[in-house]
């Protein structure tokens, strides 16, 4: 410290800075190592390095020579004559920042005067990353700023902004008429006219426009901001961000359609429907036309489901929707109302004779087999019709009568279409005042069977009985299966009386059996619902349980159409209960699908053969061929006939002649009370009486 007049060096000694003094040795030319002459005080206090005067820096930090070879660079280029330089460096040996200037007092000397930064390093950085963060969530939530000067009319963007705009920052220029230029010419207008408003009222900005990105893809945005006015109120600035929203109004358009169509065949939806009605029919009402509502239900949609699997049942579904709209004009509405129901609008009707045109080219469009996965699968579609005005005159009314329509096109056996007629309703009405009394019916006990009796062609025994249901209606008398059955499977009530007919039945076939009369068989008819919606198999079993009755003597009967709608699940139980020795008749045979296939596979017992073969085989020569086909084919198989609703002696005599085995018939005995069936069989066995079949 000689060098210096005392005073300076006192201020050496107490300054903030730290300060080495140092000499620096060179090999080959290239600074090497130096060793310290003076440090201050504030040299030890910022390095955290003491006693270091007099000896090498590579002693006193060993390794500094590798790490931090700049270091070395600057002070060995000032040491040899070079002009003071400031830097900021990391000194990597000590981990951590300095801003050191060196000088050069004397050749190969250096003197570093400097300061410890570390911590304004570790802000700035902070400050960077804070910074390249919030331009990385800008970018990321598709953000841009946007700052407008309006007393000068000057804009300024965020990069991000431009980039928003599909712009490049470099070399696009933030204006107006930039803006005008990338927003969408139809919402141009509309979002200047949104920024004026805000700054007149005194609001909060929020615009939302669609832009128009120079490779020409449409991208939407909301704009929000805010103005600082002046203390006179005159608008100063607006500053605010824009953020892109394509992908929110994506979404929400995909709700949007979700919420109005079908998932699967992406139709309307019922609720589209019900609109699209609407606004037919007020056009119709001004154009002085009509509409047409066409409601449509496949008809054997289940039974593919159930068979081949849903996927091809959606598979159909699809290709159902797509031939319809193919069947249709572009005003006419197609929507799927769940299942395998549709309805179909249609719009400017004229004259009725159009509907007729339309409604049998769907028909007939869905008649043609469906290739799908190399299935060829056969669809039909019945169709219900009603008309806006004559029919209804309001929306709810119209839909009740086409499904009203639909169900009596079905009823024919499907594969149509059918317009509603008041009669239909009249109807329908009948049938829902009967299906609300029939909820009644079983608990007040208003239920009956009649037993019709079943006699050996042969021998003129009674073999057994059919038990057929009656209904003593307090309000109507005696009601017939054929007035209420239908309308029991309808609303699924057939399922608990159904189960009270197999109680029924077989607790009085017991009752017989107990009485000393001659083992009978008890039939008991089948609703193909007892099948899809009860437990049969637990039914049968209770009822044969609680009865005592032995299950040979149980005979079930079931229609073609059970075997052939609900084959899966009625095969099991069948199989089951037949195993339990229970006996299975087909009834009405020859009038439905007369399949050999089901005959095969079911384990059934007999055959009966439908009424109108046998009540026509007297006078019409294909019925008695038909009939006496069929009793070839179950000899063939192995089963028994029996020909049911024989009315005259002629038939007896022509049934004999064919070999059938078993007859029933109003000839033989109307169906008839429990008393009166038991008296028909104890004189029946009386010798005396004659008998009308052996006579
Ligand atoms: P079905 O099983 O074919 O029964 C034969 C029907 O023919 C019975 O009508 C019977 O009274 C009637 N019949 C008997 N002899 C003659 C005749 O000589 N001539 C004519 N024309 N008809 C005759 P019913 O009792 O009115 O029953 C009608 C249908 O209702 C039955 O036809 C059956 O399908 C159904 N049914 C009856 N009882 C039940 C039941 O307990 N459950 C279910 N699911 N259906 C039943
Ligand atoms: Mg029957
Ligand atoms: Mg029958």
């Amino acid at each position: 410290m000689a060098l210096l007049p005392h005073e300076v060096g006192t201020i050496v000694e107490h300054m903030f800075n730290g300060m080495a003094y140092g000499k620096m040795l060179f090999e080959n030319g290239q600074p090497s190592d130096f060793i310290y002459l003076y440090t201050n005080p504030a040299f030890e206090t910022l390095t955290g390095l003491s006693g270091v005067v007099g000896r090498r820096v590579s002693d006193v930090i060993p390794g500094i020579r590798e790490s931090d070879p700049l270091l070395f660079d600057i002070f060995g280029r000032v040491a040899r004559g070079g002009k003071p330089e400031k830097f900021e460096i990391h000194v990597e040996a000590l981990g951590a920042w300095f801003s050191i200037t060196v000088y050069n007092p004397k050749l190969d000397h250096f003197v570093a005067v400097f300061e410890a930064i570390t911590e304004r390093k570790l802000a700035e950085r902070n400050l960077l990353r804070a910074n390249e963060r919030l331009s990385l969530a800008q970018r990321t939530a598709g953000a841009g700023v946007w700052d407008w000067d309006i007393p000068n009319g000057t804009l300024t963007w965020s990069d991000e902004l431009f980039h928003l705009f599909g712009l490049d920052p470099a070399t696009a220029i933030a204006s107006f008429d930039t803006w005008r230029s990338v927003v969408h010419p139809e919402d141009r207008q509309r979002a200047e006219d949104v920024i004026l408003a805000c700054i007149r009222d005194h609001v909060p900005l929020f615009n939302e426009y669609r832009i128009v990105l120079p490779t020409g893809e449409v991208r939407w945005v909301d704009a929000f901001g805010d103005t600082a006015y002046d203390t006179g109120g005159n608008a100063q600035r607006m500053t605010g961000i824009c953020i892109d929203t394509t992908a929110r109004k994506q979404a929400e358009a995909q709700i949007e359609f979700l919420a109005h169509h079908d998932h699967l065949t992406r139709l309307p939806n019922r609720f589209v429907a019900k609109e699209r009605l609407k606004m037919a029919m007020a056009y119709a009402d001004r154009a002085n036309e009509y509409v047409a509502l066409l409601f449509l239900d496949l008809d054997s949609f289940k039974a593919i489901n159930d068979s081949l699997g849903h996927n091809m049942g959606d598979l159909l579904l699809v290709e159902v929707s797509r031939r319809l709209q193919a069947c249709l004009r572009e005003t006419d509405t197609v929507s799927r109302q769940g299942g395998d129901e549709f309805l179909i609008i249609l719009t400017h009707i004229q004259d009725i004779d159009a509907v007729t045109g339309s409604a049998a080219k769907i028909v007939d469009a869905l008649a043609a087999p469906c290739e799908i996965e190399g299935h060829a699968l056969e669809v039909t579609v019945s169709v219900g019709i009603a008309i806006y005005p004559s029919d209804a005159q309001d929306t709810e009314t119209l839909m009740q009568q086409a499904d009203t329509a639909m169900y009596h096109a079905k009823g024919r056996g499907g594969n149509d279409y059918t317009f509603f007629s008041e009669q239909m309703n009249v109807a329908r009405v009948a049938a829902l005042a009967i299906r609300a009394e029939l909820r009644q019916a079983l608990a007040g006990g208003e239920f009956a069977l009649h037993y019709q009796p079943q006699i050996d062609l042969v021998s003129g025994r009674v073999l057994g009985a059919e038990a057929l249901l009656r209904w003593h209606s307090p309000k109507r008398g005696l009601v017939l299966p054929d007035e209420f059955v239908f309308i029991a499977e309808d609303c699924g009530l057939i399922v608990p009386i159904g189960d009270w007919v197999l109680q029924e039945a077989c607790r009085q076939a017991a009752l017989w059996q107990q009485a000393g009369l001659p083992e009978l068989t008890i039939a008991v008819n089948l609703s193909a619902m007892q099948f899809r919606r009860g437990n049969l198999q637990q039914s049968v079993v209770q009822a044969l349980s609680a009865s005592g009755l032995a299950p040979a003597l149980l005979e079930l009967e079931l229609t073609e159409s059970i075997l052939i709608t609900e084959a899966e699940a009625a095969l099991e139980t069948v199989r089951n209960l037949r195993s339990l020795g229970i006996r299975f008749a087909i009834d009405d045979f020859g009038t439905g699908y007369s399949s050999l296939a089901y005959l095969k596979r079911f384990p059934i017992d007999k055959l009966k053969i439908a009424q109108t073969f046998v009540q026509d085989m007297d006078t019409n020569p294909e019925d008695a061929a038909i009939v006496h086909a069929i009793i070839q084919m179950a000899r063939a198989l192995g089963l028994r006939t029996v020909a049911e609703g024989i009315e005259t002696a002629d038939t007896v005599e022509h049934l004999l002649l064919h070999h059938c085995d078993e007859a029933q018939g109003r000839f033989l005995s109307s169906p008839l009370p429990a008393d009166a069936f038991r008296h028909y069989v104890l004189a029946a066995m009386q010798p005396s009486v004659p008998n009308k079949v052996l006579t």
